[in-house]
């Protein structure tokens, strides 16, 4: 037997040093034959562990949920959220936060396996997952990942050698993830609704020193907490519309107070620009569409600014008129990450009041025209816009002899302008049929080079190299949308 030690477990559990309200203690549910299908190399180096360690029979055990690494403190979190709107308890159903890894440089991430059976908040699930959608999220983190766009990350998939039952019977899986923390807007909604004051501000000031550490000791502090919170949000919102980037499934349990994209279900990258492109089967509302995020993910910080409410202040008129003036911030500081990612991604450097109105024509024009969104940005970065379906539209033409003039309205030279569109517009981003392809081979004929190629490519998303090429073509016209599916 390896000792555990050598694979460079380095665990602090200061979740489990919380007031009990905020987690369960939990068993271990063992699976019969774990195999590991794929392993994070340079995240495991990033974390301090050794790879080989983490392959051998003991690494797969723990990242199998079948053994407790050296100094883990399994449990699953209690939190609520808004799903969909409606309020309810929910905590982790099928997840385990093994515990916090001390990086070798001193950084703290939660290491969480998702899919490792039933919890106290199990409600009706198996608590169980299926490699599919377990393999999914590993493609989409990771690619969001190397977009620079701040996420949760994927460090192994492990089969665990036992069928669920789904519509079918499916092989099941278990993802390690890997969080900042896994503090949600639905932690605070449940400190709030079933916790008493004390562990409420226990909870914010745990967040405070966890994620927020600049922020003053004297002063309101849980109003910058509720500003910082807004700020990042902000910046991360903007940084998926940027993208094309569609959670899909943006519940306020799905919303992590780090700041860090999380909970990769039913999420897709859009193909078409509409901001109405919805793809989650059960979001019929189109709640969560493209064009909504920015609206829900203000929604879901009004719904954390209430839970601080009695910590903003004792007077509760006074607090609500806090919370508000912070909120009705939000948008603007939304609106101007978004802007300054739009000038970034048309190579522009300084700033006119024109701007906006230069980007929302081209995306009129895309969302008209159904223009790809990826590869129209794509095609303006390398200077080849007969690679675009909009070739040869007067008004795109039009619209681009305009832009051109913009950019000549700037010091920077053409160079510099082309080397920031690069840096910001991806050749490549997981297209669903790219990811359904690598999946498909994976799961049903036990192939996994085609999602390493896959993976790869996603890698270096601003390489614009040749071999990137086959991944910027449009899947083959379908009469079918295409959808996705939650919680399977
Ligand atoms: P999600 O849609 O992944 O955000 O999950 C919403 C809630 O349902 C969370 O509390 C999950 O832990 C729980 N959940 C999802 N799938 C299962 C499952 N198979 N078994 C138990 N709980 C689950
Ligand atoms: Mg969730």
């Amino acid at each position: 037997m390896t000792n555990q030690n050598e694979t460079g477990w380095n665990f602090d559990n200061s979740y489990a040093r919380l007031p009990e309200i905020f987690f369960t203690n939990q068993n271990l549910n063992p699976v019969r034959s774990p195999n590991l299908i794929i392993l994070n190399s340079p995240l495991a180096a990033s974390l301090g562990l050794t790879v080989e360690k983490l392959q051998s029979e003991d690494g797969i055990a723990v990242l199998a949920g079948n053994r407790i690494p050296e100094g883990g403190s399994p449990l699953a979190q209690a939190y609520a959220g808004h799903q969909f709107g409606h309020f309810t308890m929910l905590g982790d159903g099928r997840a385990l936060l093994l515990g916090e890894q001390i990086t070798p440089q001193g950084e703290r991430f939660d290491l969480q396996l998702k899919g490792s059976g039933r919890t106290r908040y199990s409600r009706g699930g198996d608590g169980r997952a299926a490699l599919g959608p377990m393999l999914r999220e590993y493609i989409i983190s990771e690619a969001m990942h190397a977009l620079g766009i701040p996420t949760t990350r994927s460090l192994a998939v492990v089969e665990t050698g036992e069928a669920i039952a789904r519509e079918t019977y499916l092989p099941g899986a278990i993802l390690t993830r890997v969080a900042f923390s896994h503090i949600r807007v639905g932690t605070f909604q449940y400190a709030a609704k079933w916790g008493t004051v004390e562990e409420l501000r226990t909870l914010a000031d745990y967040t405070i020193k966890r994620h927020y550490l600049d922020i003053d000791a004297d002063g309101n502090r849980y109003l910058s907490l509720l500003q910082e919170v807004i700020k990042r949000q902000a910046a991360l919102v903007a940084k998926w519309q940027l993208v094309g980037f569609i959670h899909g499934v943006m519940n306020t349990d799905n919303m992590a107070i780090s700041g860090e994209t999380i909970d990769y279900g039913p999420c897709a990258f859009m193909d078409t620009y509409d901001p109405e492109t919805v793809f989650s089967s059960i979001d019929v509302q189109g709640r969560y569409a493209y064009g909504n995020q920015p609206y829900i993910a203000g929604w879901n910080l009004a719904r954390f600014a209430e839970t601080l409410l009695p910590l903003l202040h004792d007077d509760q008129e006074k607090a609500v008129k806090i919370a508000q003036d912070a909120i009705s911030g939000y948008m603007e500081k939304y609106q101007k990450n978004w802007l300054a990612g739009m000038r970034a991604k048309l190579g522009i450097f300084n700033e006119e009041e024109e701007d906006a109105t230069l980007v929302e024509d081209l995306l009129n024009m895309m969302q008209k025209y159904r223009a790809d969104y990826t590869n129209t940005f794509r095609a303006l970065t390398i200077d080849k816009i007969e690679v675009t379906s909009l070739n040869g539209n007067l008004e795109f033409m039009q619209w681009h002899e305009k832009w051109q003039a913009r950019l000549g309205r700037q010091e920077n030279s053409n160079e510099s302008s082309q080397k920031l569109m690069r840096n910001s517009n991806p050749a490549v981003i997981p297209r669903n049929h790219r990811v359904e392809e690598a999946l498909d081979a994976a799961v049903n004929e036990g192939d996994l080079s085609v999602m390493e190629k896959l993976l790869n490519v996603l890698s270096k998303p601003f390489a614009h190299s040749s071999e990137q090429e086959e991944y910027c073509t449009l899947p083959a016209p379908s009469n079918l949308p295409y959808r996705t599916f939650c919680g399977t």
